[in-house]
């Protein structure tokens, strides 16, 4: 089995060939490795093998895994659904939050949050109930609210396809996503996980949120 390096060596590599195979920078696409239910060891490791950004869906997994590694040059990247309750929790250490679906969390973020906060909205787009996000016609409302907050500032737009065995059943959702960010002029597009980023790259993504190809499978 490779080695955590050798997977982030070839991730790496994978993103570079989905950006140049569309003509697009690769430098353009951040990879965040998402490292909920992984130890502190296999992040160590990823640190080691040069990755910065990681992703966590969990506030209190956030804030153990930030007091675990501090010191360490890791940029933090909350990509989970956000409680209004564990705000707290989570501002003291996330660069990015992927995940605001309301005005009332962006608002509790603004109010905590002591730091510039690069934020994205969460979109909803196949409308499914057991996902959260907003509805595509929520996205400019919630984009102008936030405009008029302190501290946090609007980059991007975030989905989760429906889930699919086949990754080009994310392409349409992706494609969408991108018009809808040109739309509002967001730059940033937070879209593409282990099984689909080569396709989320194609179509615009600046942000990949890979897990399992990074540190295999999670374990409860
Ligand atoms: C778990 C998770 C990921 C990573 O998923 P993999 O399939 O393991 O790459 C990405 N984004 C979000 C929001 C997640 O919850």
């Amino acid at each position: 089995m490779p080695s955590l390096n050798e997977r982030l060596i070839d991730i790496r590599e994978q993103i570079h060939q989905a950006a140049e195979r569309v003509g697009r920078d690769p430098a353009t696409v951040r990879l965040v490795a998402v490292s909920k239910a992984q130890s502190i060891e296999a992040m160590r490791a990823a640190i080691a093998g040069g990755q910065t950004c990681f992703g966590e869906n969990y506030a209190h997994e956030l804030r153990a895994k930030a007091s675990a590694l501090q010191g360490h040059p890791v940029e933090w990247h909350f990509v989970g659904h956000l409680q209004r309750n564990k705000v707290k929790d989570v501002v003291p250490h996330a660069a990015w939050i992927h995940t605001i679906d309301s005005v009332a969390l962006a608002q509790a973020i603004a109010a905590k949050a002591v730091q510039l906060i690069h934020c994205c909205i969460e979109v909803n787009l196949a409308g499914e109930s057991t996902k959260h996000g907003v509805a595509p016609e929520a996205i400019a409302p919630l984009a102008a609210a936030i405009a008029k907050l302190p501290v946090i500032r609007l980059e991007g737009l975030m989905c989760i396809p429906p889930a699919a065995t086949d990754p080009e059943a994310s392409r349409p959702y992706f494609r969408q996503l991108a018009t809808l960010g040109r739309a509002l002029h967001l730059q940033e597009l937070s879209m593409g996980m282990t099984n689909d980023f080569q396709i989320a790259i194609e179509e615009g993504a600046t942000m990949v949120r890979i897990g399992t190809a990074i540190f295999g499978e999670r374990y409860p």
